[in-house]
């Protein structure tokens, strides 16, 4: 075997998540490590980019400080080290602009020298002791491997896309804002974060829209994400702790509580958007604007360059008929079992649906070889996409791996008590 090709931990997929755990790694000169990803470059949603949207988390809870504040890939780093440091302090926001996350993530990509972009992972196989990780351009063999490939979008079973030029997932809304303006009108599909800020980008052209602009949910309000102080206490790893430590059947039944903790829209969005259709009604603006919940997509049928939505009223237990131009599906994201883990299928832990059983360390497996980012929700709960938590689940990730404890992880973070003990 070729030992320049086995790695210690390959990292499949280069999001937030695996670039901090490629932050960290570096700190450890006795890892021999590579992260590959099938992307030309770093590029954090760039379909939602949208200029002043800001991230939902602090700048400290960025790929290492909240681990290890001393590691040169800290945020604050980065503004030291780019002569940022004087007016962002001036500028004194907590939560900065995703377009300056974005680039902090490829700063912290051009310093690391194991990152292997345009590189798709198309297999993963046993191989002896290790793993062989086969990819578009070559193979490499890794005691560990750790798969951060982030979600997909999730498009309701009832469209197919390739047959409508005009409905479009959220994540591509910048690719396509242009065509959407061009409409006479607009419908929004959704409630969470993304389709608030389409919503709230299209509103300030809402004299474009003289069919109107419209937004429809299927969840019963237009509802804030939680942001109270108690409530923050659950996105710790304590919390994490307790929801693992319940049994399957508790879980299953709290997980859907908590869609308000990360799936609702910031509360001041909500309040923008109401100013905002209040200035409007005061300067008489008339193009016509539908806002709705309760009500769920059950079809969209196309009549030439148009559509028919149909929408069930849940409450009323009616169909609703409504006529637009284009469509903007914000339905969010969901994880999907990768094909290219098919042949390990036998040696994971996985539940009847294809998602994962995770261990406590995130591992998937019975070796703690093979670890998971960010789909871990049916164990760990609903914090698996909080990017404030992916260095902490990075340390407990590299604590294994290496068998030491690399980084700390700290108890008795929190006020409250979760569980008994
Ligand atoms: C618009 C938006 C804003 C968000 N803002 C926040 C926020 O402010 N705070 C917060 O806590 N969370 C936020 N989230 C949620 C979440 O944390 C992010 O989506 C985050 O990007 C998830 O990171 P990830 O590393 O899991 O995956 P991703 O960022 O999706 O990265 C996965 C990578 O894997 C690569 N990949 C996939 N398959 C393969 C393969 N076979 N081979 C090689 N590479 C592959 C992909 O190219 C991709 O680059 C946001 C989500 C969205 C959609």
């Amino acid at each position: 075997m070729n030992t320049t090709k086995v790695f210690d931990l390959i990292g499949i997929g280069i999001g937030p998540f695996n670039l901090g755990l490629a932050a960290l790694c570096d700190d450890i000169s006795q890892l021999k490590c590579i992260f590959i990803d099938s992307k030309p470059s770093f590029d954090w949603h760039p379909g939602m980019m949208i200029p002043g949207t800001r991230m939902q988390v602090p700048f400290y809870a960025d790929l290492v400080t909240p681990v290890n504040p001393r590691s040169r890939y800290s945020f604050l780093n980065y503004l030291c080290e780019n002569n940022r440091m004087y007016r962002f302090g001036i500028n004194e926001q907590l939560f900065i602009t995703r377009k300056e996350y974005n680039g902090y993530c490829q700063w912290v990509c051009s310093l690391l020298k194991n990152l292997h972009f345009n590189e798709i992972c198309t297999l993963i196989e046993p191989s002896g002791e290790n793993y062989k990780i086969t990819t578009n351009k070559t193979f490499y063999y890794a005691k560990h491997i750790v798969i951060g490939i982030g979600d997909i979008p999730y498009i309701p079973k009832i469209t197919n896309l390739e047959e409508h030029e005009n409905v479009i997932h959220s994540s591509d809304y910048l690719f396509y804002r242009k065509r959407l303006l061009s409409q006479p009108s607009v419908t929004i599909i959704g409630s969470g974060q993304s389709a608030a800020e389409i919503f709230y980008d299209l509103l300030h052209q809402r004299d474009r829209f003289k069919k109107g602009l419209n937004w429809f949910t299927r969840a019963e309000r237009f509802y804030p994400m939680e942001y109270s102080k108690l409530t923050l206490e659950m996105s710790t790893p304590e919390y994490i702790d307790f929801f693992f430590s319940l049994n399957k059947e508790k879980r299953d039944e709290l997980f859907p509580k908590h869609s308000v903790l990360y799936k609702g829209i910031n509360s001041n969005l909500i309040n923008e958007i109401y100013n905002l259709l209040y200035e409007q009604w005061i300067e008489e603006n008339s193009s016509p604007i539908h806002i709705e919940a309760n009500c769920e997509l059950t079809d969209i049928k196309k009549h030439g360059r148009n559509c028919t939505c149909n929408f069930y009223h849940r409450l009323l237990g009616q169909s609703i008929e409504h006529n637009t131009h284009a469509i903007v599906l914000a339905t969010g994201f969901h994880s999907t079992f990768p094909d290219f883990l098919t042949p390990m299928r036998s040696q994971l832990q996985l539940n009847a649906n294809d998602t994962y059983n995770a261990k406590r360390n995130y591992s998937i497996d019975a070796y703690d070889s093979i670890f998971i980012q960010n789909a871990e929700q049916d164990t760990h709960g609903f914090n698996a996409a909080d990017l404030s938590l992916g260095p902490y689940r990075n340390t407990i990730i590299l604590n294994t791996i290496s068998k030491k404890a690399y980084f700390k992880t700290k108890r008795k973070i929190i006020f409250q008590k979760f569980g008994i003990i």
